[in-house]
């Protein structure tokens, strides 16, 4: 293979994580220390509209009242909005990932990348090596199959050969929020105590916490630490 590479962009400031650890250690900590309630299994099936606000969200398990009201379905956002005239046009787009054990570590890479010709990403989650691809529009289908993944091994093969065995790998598919301008929305919609604050695409982890902080200070009345023009919705 290294004699196919001619070069890269080394970025010393990315990173790379286990979004599933992150996400469980954060649900815990919100949990033990900030009181938080989570209603795991759960549907929201609609909102339920008194004048200029949202009295109630309708859910499977009944309507729950609160003084603010965030929509953050992920591509599912824009179906529920819509139903309120919330012009909101996020979009699924398909992609997939592959995480494998490693079976000789050290062939394998020792920081994240991107192979740009194939447009094939992987990032190593300790003894494990994840790659992801592809991004395809199929509407809200999750569904997988094992021809969906043969490009990504051939490539993973090329770039860290002995490194693991496909047959090992977990499958996954998932849909990206898409805004047609790759810009999320976040804030005010309409109602007066209803906010937005989705349409992160392919980069929603990595905008996680800067959002959810520059959301937290709005709802908060707070000034917040970024200029929120060209984030806000407009109708
Ligand atoms: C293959 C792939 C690779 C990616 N790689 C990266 C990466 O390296 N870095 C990065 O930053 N981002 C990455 N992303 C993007 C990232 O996963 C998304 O941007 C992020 O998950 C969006 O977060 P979200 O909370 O807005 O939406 P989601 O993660 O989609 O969460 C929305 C939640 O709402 C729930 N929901 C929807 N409708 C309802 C309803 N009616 N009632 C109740 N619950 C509902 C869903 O079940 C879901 O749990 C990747 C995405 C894919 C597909």
């Amino acid at each position: 293979m290294k004699e196919k590479i001619a070069g890269g962009v080394y970025s010393p400031i990315d990173q790379t994580g286990d979004s599933w650890q992150f996400v469980e250690k954060l649900a815990a900590h919100a949990v033990e220390k900030l009181g938080v309630k989570f209603l795991y299994g759960t549907t929201v099936e609609g909102l339920d509209i008194e004048g200029d606000r949202v009295r109630a969200v309708m859910t499977s398990a009944g309507p729950i009242a609160g003084d603010a009201v965030v929509i953050s379905l992920g591509p599912e956002s824009g179906l529920l909005g819509r139903r309120y005239s919330i012009d909101l046009p996020v979009y699924p787009v398909k992609g997939y990932t592959a995480t494998i054990p490693l079976e000789d570590k050290s062939k394998g890479p020792t920081m994240g990348g991107v192979d740009e010709d194939q447009l094939i990403a992987y990032s190593r989650l300790g003894n494990r090596l994840r790659l992801a691809s592809t991004a395809e529009f199929t509407g809200f289908d999750r569904t997988l199959r094992p021809s969906d993944f043969a490009a990504m091994f051939r490539t993973g093969k090329d770039l860290f050969p002995g490194a693991f065995d496909e047959k090992t790998a977990e499958l996954w598919a998932g849909l990206r929020p898409m805004m047609p301008n790759s810009v999320p929305v976040i804030g005010l919609a309409r109602y007066t105590n209803l906010y937005l604050d989705t349409g992160h695409g392919h980069v929603g982890w990595t905008m996680a916490c800067g959002s959810g902080k520059f959301l937290a200070d709005l709802v908060a009345g707070r000034k917040p630490d970024i200029d929120p023009r060209g984030l806000v919705y407009r109708n």
